[in-house]
């Protein structure tokens, strides 16, 4: 049988309060009162975007499935976990200061913000997969605890996975430090000494301290450099490349097999959503401003992580009549992703599409696009 995925179309420039909306009816139909069961514990994953990014979920849209939960009888708190790189969100501290920051506290958002893998991103939980890369995942101990994972995922583009999505969201930010750099190790760009002008751009952005201003080229030290992609994405020169067949598969591949790994224990117990809207070429732990690249088109809910994020590309396409993805990141076939995570037998890429929207009595009902 066809996985499910629903779908409900966000005009561009649309009221946030229509999202609200929206969210809340989408959750009623993919089935949150029965996923959740009384006194759960609920673990809603969203990015609290980077200091200075604007493409981030907004805090009324979280708000709205905290308080569907609590409709559930459901204890909802927000999720995160620390992230590889040096900044505002790489210790719990700082990053609830900076989730506060953004508006996510708990005035406006009704449940607290955990950071699911500890202080320092040292609480874990090593969970055997036996996968053919990882045979081992390094979780955060939160979301193995959780009885429920609602994952809020923000599509954008990705310097080293090409895309990210439902897929990402999970894999990616539900695991400890030691966990992304298990998912990252492997990946060492080079210096194209010809194009490098020495501006020290990337040894400023380096978050292991891995680059170093040779006398007329950067130089990355292959021992400190964690695989993060940064030095890329920063450099406006074209200095910085990274064997894409080699590293974007592999890094793909181990997000889906973490999926696997945090998911493991939660069938029908987690929904995923995916927001196609304010998306960009990078994603949102860039610390810019980025204006959307193309126009926003909708939100997705699904039970099955691996349909949303095919769907999720198909409906891009259809909207904007380009592989936007492909074209952004030319190198990367981002699509290994979810064609790897149906194969370890996470999800599938076979899927309905059932489009939403609310009828004049409040009632959900089908349509066609
Ligand atoms: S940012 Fe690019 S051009 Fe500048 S030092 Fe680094 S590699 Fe060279
Ligand atoms: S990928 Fe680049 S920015 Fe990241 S640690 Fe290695 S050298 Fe530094």
């Amino acid at each position: 049988m066809k996985s499910r995925v629903y779908f409900t179309r966000v005009e561009d420039g649309e009221d946030i309060s229509f999202h609200v909306q929206k969210i809340i009816q989408l959750l009623d139909v993919a089935g949150c009162e029965s996923v959740i069961r009384k006194n759960d514990m609920v673990a809603v994953k969203t990015s609290f975007g980077e200091k200075g990014n604007i493409g981030h979920l907004k805090p009324p849209i979280v708000r709205a499935v905290v308080d569907k939960v609590k409709e559930c009888s459901g204890k909802p708190f927000l999720v995160e976990t620390n992230t590889l790189y040096a900044g505002r969100r790489t210790n719990a501290v700082d990053h609830i200061i900076h989730a506060h920051e953004h508006g996510f506290n708990y005035e406006n958002i009704g449940a607290p913000v955990i950071i699911g893998d500890g202080l320092f991103g040292e609480h874990d939980v090593q969970v055997e997969i036996n996968q053919s890369l990882c045979k081992y995942a390094y979780v955060a101990g939160v979301a193995r605890a959780a009885n429920v994972i609602i994952s809020l995922a923000h599509v954008t583009g990705h310097v080293m996975a090409g895309m990210g999505a439902t897929l990402k969201n999970i894999g990616m930010g539900l695991s400890s430090r030691g966990g992304k750099l298990a998912q990252h190790s492997g990946v060492i760009p080079r210096i194209l000494k010809k194009q490098c002008n020495t501006c020290g751009v990337c040894d400023t952005w380096c978050p292991a301290g891995a680059i170093k201003m040779g006398g007329y080229y950067a130089n990355i030290d292959p021992g400190r450099c964690i695989g993060c992609g940064e030095c890329l994405a920063v450099c406006q020169f074209g200095a910085v490349e990274i064997a894409w067949d080699e590293n974007t598969v592999n890094l793909q591949k181990k997000v889906a097999e973490y999926c696997l790994a945090i998911l493991e224990g939660k069938n029908g117990k987690a929904i995923f959503f995916n927001f196609l809207t304010h998306i960009t070429k990078h994603c949102d732990c860039m610390d810019n401003p980025y204006e959307p690249d193309i126009p926003d088109i909708g939100i997705m809910a699904s039970t099955d992580p691996v349909a949303i994020d095919k769907a999720t590309v198909d409906i891009i396409k259809e909207h904007t009549g380009t592989d936007f993805f492909q074209d952004a990141w030319p190198g990367i076939d981002y699509t290994i992703q979810f064609h790897y995570a149906q194969e370890i037998g996470l999800g599938s890429t076979d899927y309905e599409l059932i489009p939403i929207r609310r009828s004049l009595n409040g009632k959900s009902i089908n349509i066609n696009r």
